[in-house]
């Protein structure tokens, strides 16, 4: 492999909660991903990894502001940038173009009284380098675009946000956020609040607009099922921190932070019988209180002295290229084991990566 398409440095944003204070949402973050990866960030609710894929793009809300670190991207002519040092028409230009954003909750992703066309002559408009997209144009590559994610243009194009259903809507918008060919797209919770049935059709889509797009992507999800299906590298987040990656396989088969093993404790077979689950104990902490050393140790069954004093940091477990390390930030990762062998659904693609090695 070449180079990361995106290197993430020592990355930490804050949120400013009143004149003088702030909290840290995401703290230290290290990340590289290449060219083609599929990155799913998986915890709890509150780890961080919303606002660490809004920050990937520098689209946070007002209160939100990236305080360290640095975000080197690959661009589509092979240089590289920083973008935190982009200016407001450097950014204009890049995002869409270099890295798109699917926002969560498809329900309220577009504007209610700007129909479905509307949008695509805006994103291409707006975000192209030079391109004039006239009307004709504009729904040209729309409909291009709609019929690649099977949505048929005569029913979509004229029609306002509350006239689709759940699945079209997020449909219409990845097909959106790819109308610029972006290198990297990130999607927050694809697939949170539709149906079974849209949720396998929207996995299945994701699946083939990779194939034939190539690109590579970042996805925010606390659906371990949705990870194993869509994810070649997982980091798991918590309290604002990564304190795992690696591989799908490294991570459902051999997890080595207490945390990620308890993720996946948690997570109920589909088939065969049906275990008594373990929760993780105890909640995450507030981000205005972390403990001091490794802030899972209040939930930990493994925690010693050493674990409350220093902050402990991601150490490489493999000797693998990069691209492929496992990593975790652990003191004890030696003594860490599932309670039992992955449900079926989170070994899937542990199974096709073993098919395929
Ligand atoms: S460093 Fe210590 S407290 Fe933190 S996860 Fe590992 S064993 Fe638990």
């Amino acid at each position: 492999m070449t180079d990361p398409i995106l290197s993430v440095r020592d990355l930490s944003i804050a949120y400013r909660t009143g004149r003088k204070e702030s909290v840290t949402a995401v703290s230290g973050v290290d990340l590289d991903l290449y060219e083609g990866q599929s990155l799913a960030l998986v915890g709890e609710s509150g780890c961080g990894k919303t606002t660490l894929g809004l920050g990937l793009l520098r689209l946070l809300p007002g209160l939100g502001e990236i305080t360290s670190g640095s975000l080197t991207y690959r661009l589509k002519d092979g240089s590289r940038a920083d973008l935190l040092k982009m200016k407001k028409e450097q950014l204009r230009r890049f995002r869409w173009s270099e890295a798109a954003m699917v926002f969560q909750g498809a329900m309220n992703a577009f504007n209610p009284v700007i129909r479905i066309v509307d949008h695509f002559a805006d994103t291409l408009r707006d975000h192209s380098d030079g391109k004039r997209w006239t009307k004709a144009a504009v729904e040209a590559r729309a409909g291009e675009l709609l019929e690649t994610v099977r949505l048929d243009p005569d029913r979509v194009l004229q029609s306002y946000p509350h006239e689709l259903s759940g699945g079209m809507k997020q449909r219409a918008l990845i097909a959106l956020a790819i109308a610029l060919d972006p290198q990297v797209l990130v999607l927050d919770e694809p697939t949170t609040a539709l149906d079974l049935l849209t949720q396998r059709s929207i996995v299945q889509q994701l699946h083939e607009l990779r194939k034939k797009f190539g690109f590579t992507m970042v996805f925010i999800t606390h659906d371990l099922g949705l990870a194993a299906e869509l994810a070649d590298r997982v980091a798991t987040m918590y309290a604002g921190r990564v304190i795992e990656t690696g591989s799908a396989r490294d991570i459902f088969y051999g997890p080595r932070h207490p945390y990620t093993a308890g993720l996946i404790n948690a997570v109920m077979p589909v088939k065969g019988e049906r275990p008594v689950l373990e929760s993780i104990p105890g909640y995450p902490p507030s981000l205005k209180a972390m403990p001091d050393g490794c802030a899972f140790n209040p939930r930990c069954a493994f925690a010693t002295d050493e674990c409350k004093r220093d902050r402990v940091n991601l150490e490489l477990l493999t000797d693998r290229p990069l691209a492929m390390h496992h990593s975790v930030a652990c003191l004890h990762h030696d003594r860490v084991r599932l309670q039992r062998t992955a449900p079926e659904q989170l070994a899937s693609v542990a199974e096709s990566e073993n098919a395929n090695a």
